[in-house]
């Protein structure tokens, strides 16, 4: 035996599953969007697996498990690898579980979807729309690239979540297939309040097999682009769109002056630099109302729909979804290295307010960047604002301001479940992994409070796996 782990073991015990080893390969597919964080970057940058294993049906998975149970070698699982926080990274090496091509569409029905965990979300959506007319409520901006089974587990929401809410929130996931840990692997079932079990676990309890999703009625969404003097303005006409109960929309945006124009390369002919944008998905039948409203707003101007647009006009232009979420921050990534990003909550009822406090305290440093949502019923914003990184101090700074002012933070700068999440232990999640993996072979690192049960979250500390610390 080489290395870490016994590699030609396994290999022994997979025979007609498919498998790579080539160094370059196993790193290609080791990595995710981790480098969206200088801080992640440092930290990350050399973790690599082993082996990539490439399971394409339940049986396969379950073999693997198996194996990797008997040999004591870790699993990482891994759909497209478009996470961005390091979630499918290996901190230990061992086997990078790729289940890209585990992605079948099992079944439709009214209203509901069965498919793979590898499958792509607008790969379901093309077969869904051409069955029956429906689509997927939710979708990351990583609509194209990311899998059901990646979002389930490490994504939280995005295009659908002014309408829908949250991943996590009830009903927005039916039922999931997962397998677990042991020696022989278990193959559960998994509705209810069980799927908090795995949903946002990281993959670190368990391997998502077969999802069960809602759907909704697929609509012609049409793009809507509205330009504001005011980035309290844009905030303030988001809002008043946003709480229109007869409205369908899809998407609902803000990012202020003058990020669009500078970076959404392709659009720039409509923006004007001065302007903070309002960006809207429309169902097509709700979008006479919907300007109605925006004229009705002081300062407010039409910049683009897309349903009007010259074929010359449109040629080339992306989704206004892929101008939204992360894409935002990954299209002045693009032009601009030296810029990140945080993810705050500004909590209902006072989240107009509280935005322009914030942005008016930290002016060009925090380009704003708000995600309007259903929260509990509510709507309210998220805000993924751009940073212009200078320093891990000052990001950490930039954070603790954020939280004294009333505006809690989900750190996209931290690999664990914890830190960038609720900063505290998750109970369900903790419990089912002593359940279904009780070696701690599934993703090792992420959750703190299997690898440090006694770990004081509010120490102020960063939380550095010992694997890392070792490698
Ligand atoms: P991966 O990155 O491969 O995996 C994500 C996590 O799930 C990892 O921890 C992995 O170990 C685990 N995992 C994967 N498959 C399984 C399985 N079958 N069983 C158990 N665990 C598994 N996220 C959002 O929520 N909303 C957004 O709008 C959004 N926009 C984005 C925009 C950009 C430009 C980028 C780079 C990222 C964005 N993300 C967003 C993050 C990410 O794209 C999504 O969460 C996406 O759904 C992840 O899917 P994936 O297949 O790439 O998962």
């Amino acid at each position: 035996m080489s290395g870490r782990y016994d590699i030609e073991g396994l290999k022994a015990r997979l025979s007609g599953i498919r498998t790579e080893e080539n160094p370059a390969l196993v790193k290609q597919k080791s990595r995710d969007f981790f480098w969206y964080s200088p801080t992640l970057k440092r930290q990350l940058e050399s973790v690599t697996g082993d082996i990539v294993v490439s399971p394409k049906t339940r049986d396969e998975v379950i073999a693997t498990l198996a194996a990797a149970h008997a040999l004591g070698i870790p699993v990482t699982p891994r759909g497209t690898g478009t996470g961005n926080y390091g979630q499918a990274m290996p901190l230990s090496g061992g086997i990078v579980l790729d289940l890209s091509g585990f992605a079948q569409v099992l079944e439709i029905g009214h209203g509901r979807v069965v498919a793979e965990p590898g499958a792509v979300i607008a790969a379901i959506d093309k077969v869904t729309r051409a069955d029956s007319r429906q689509e997927m409520r939710l979708h990351p901006s990583t609509y194209h690239t990311a899998s059901i089974g990646g979002f389930i587990a490490g994504g939280s929401g995005g295009i659908g979540s002014i309408r829908w809410g949250g991943l996590r929130d009830a009903g927005n996931i039916v039922s999931l297939e997962v397998v677990t840990m042991e020696a022989s692997p278990r193959v559960l079932t998994l509705g209810g309040d069980d799927l908090h079990k795995v949903s946002h676990a990281y993959g670190t309890n368990g391997i998502i097999t077969k999802v069960e999703m809602p759907l909704a009625p697929a609509y012609a969404w049409v793009d809507v682009i509205v330009g504001c003097e005011t980035l309290r303005g844009a905030a303030e006409l988001a809002n008043m769109l946003g709480e229109q109960d007869g409205l369908l929309l899809k998407e609902l945006a803000v990012v202020a002056a003058p990020v669009p124009h500078d970076h959404f390369k392709r659009h720039q002919k409509f923006l004007p630099r001065e302007k903070h944008l309002v960006m809207a998905m429309v169902a097509d039948f709700a979008l006479d109302p919907f300007l109605a409203l925006v004229r009705r707003h002081k300062g407010a101007e039409l910049l683009m729909r897309s349903d009007t647009l010259s074929p010359e006009e449109a040629k080339g232009l992306p989704p206004v979804f892929e101008l939204s979420w992360n894409h935002t921050t990954l299209r002045a990534l693009r032009d601009d290295p030296t810029v990140t990003y945080l993810q705050v909550l500004y909590p209902f009822p006072n989240q107009v307010e509280l935005v322009a406090r914030i942005h008016e305290r930290f002016g060009d440093e925090l380009p704003a960047h708000l995600e309007f949502v259903k929260f509990d019923g509510k709507v309210t914003c998220f805000g993924l604002p751009l940073v212009r990184f200078t320093s891990e101090e000052r990001l950490e700074e930039i954070m603790a301001i954020h939280e004294e002012m009333g505006a809690p933070i989900f750190n996209p700068h931290r690999y664990t479940l914890e830190e960038g999440g609720m900063k505290q232990t998750d109970e369900v999640q903790l419990a089912f992994k002593r359940e279904a993996d009780p070696q701690g072979l599934l993703n090792p690192g992420k959750m703190i409070a299997w690898e440090d049960p006694s770990y004081d979250y509010k120490s102020g500390k960063t939380f550095l796996f010992r694997g890392l610390a070792e490698g």
